[in-house]
């Protein structure tokens, strides 16, 4: 299995309605960075009565533009793929402005309740104000005027986290749970690799071929896309694995070789990544710890004990 080809090729034009497809524009907010690459992707489904899927972060800026994109449209929903801070914050002024109502799977909470002193490093991610209108349930179907959408629930990038197939149109809005241009953080307590993992097997069963992502371009051939995923992912866990049977016992003595070409400013990062991995493995048996497994545990093969 060929690894995932990443596709970095994306002009964001912050701010301007950027017509995907017909019937679908999309208006990248203002917001880059090494985790949101050119900014977080609010799409606009529909002609003259239309929905918005990730109204996007707390960016005045972004706001008005949105506003002005939807000047002369009546917006009737807000779908939103997850609370994290970068795409759900603008879901209540837009409703404030437009009286549209907001579907999600739910309020923002963590993977799993926390352990004993542990903190979640992603808290500062998680828009906790947030409250949905309607709370979606995997396979609800929501109908607007001239669309359909499908509530396809894939936890582990965030506990919360939706995809929105479109229906008759072969294509879903995939959020953070599948992105072409790079993996997604999955990172405890706020995230979970095992349901990652679920949800990626989840996409493997559906015919959608092409992905409308929270971020970066439009991912053509998304089935393979999402297999080579999969893959990657397995391999990382079986080179953990084989690091941990080799004597490394820390997580930053494992990123320190698994990571060993990734610049260095990424390897907390990198660390999280490995612990959503470690707390997967000592979940199937296969790795031990002592007490929860955090991020300073000090992990052993199972079959030693
Ligand atoms: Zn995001």
């Amino acid at each position: 299995m060929a690894a995932p080809k990443f596709r970095l090729q994306f002009d964001p034009a912050h701010g301007q309605a950027v017509d995907v497809l017909p019937g679908i524009q999309r208006v990248t907010a203002p917001n880059e960075s090494a985790f949101t690459f050119r900014g977080t992707n609010t799409y606009i489904l529909g002609k003259d009565e239309v929905a918005v899927i990730d109204p996007g972060p707390a960016d005045a800026n972004h706001l008005e533009h949105l506003k002005r994109v939807l000047d002369g449209r009546k917006l009737t929903h807000i779908f939103v793929t997850h609370t994290h801070a970068d795409h759900s914050p603008l879901a209540m002024p837009l409703k404030e402005h437009t009286g549209a109502t907001i579907y999600a799977e739910g309020p923002h909470r963590d993977s799993r309740a926390l352990h004993l002193g542990e903190v979640n490093s992603l808290d500062a991610a998680g828009d906790r104000e947030f409250q949905p209108d309607v709370r979606l349930k995997h396979g609800d179907i929501v109908e607007g005027k001239d669309w359909k959408l499908e509530t396809i629930l894939t936890p582990g990038h965030a506990a919360n986290h939706a995809c929105f197939a479109l229906l008759d149109r072969d294509l879903i809005f995939s959020g953070d749970h599948v992105m072409g241009w790079s993996t997604s953080i999955v990172a405890p307590p706020d995230g979970s690799m095992a349901d990652y993992m679920s949800s990626l097997d989840l996409m493997t069963q559906r015919t959608e071929s092409l992905y409308l992502p929270g971020h970066g371009g439009r991912l053509e051939k998304a089935r393979e896309f999402v297999r080579a995923l999969r893959a990657h992912r397995k391999m990382r866990e079986t080179a953990i694995l084989s690091r941990i049977r080799a004597g490394d016992r820390t997580i930053p003595e494992v990123v320190s070789v698994i990571y060993r070409d990734t610049d260095p400013r990424l390897h907390g990062a990198a660390g999280l990544s490995v612990f959503a991995h470690l707390e997967e493995l000592v979940q199937k048996g296969l790795v031990h710890c002592e007490g929860a497994p955090g991020l300073g545990s000090v992990y052993e093969p199972a079959d030693r004990q």
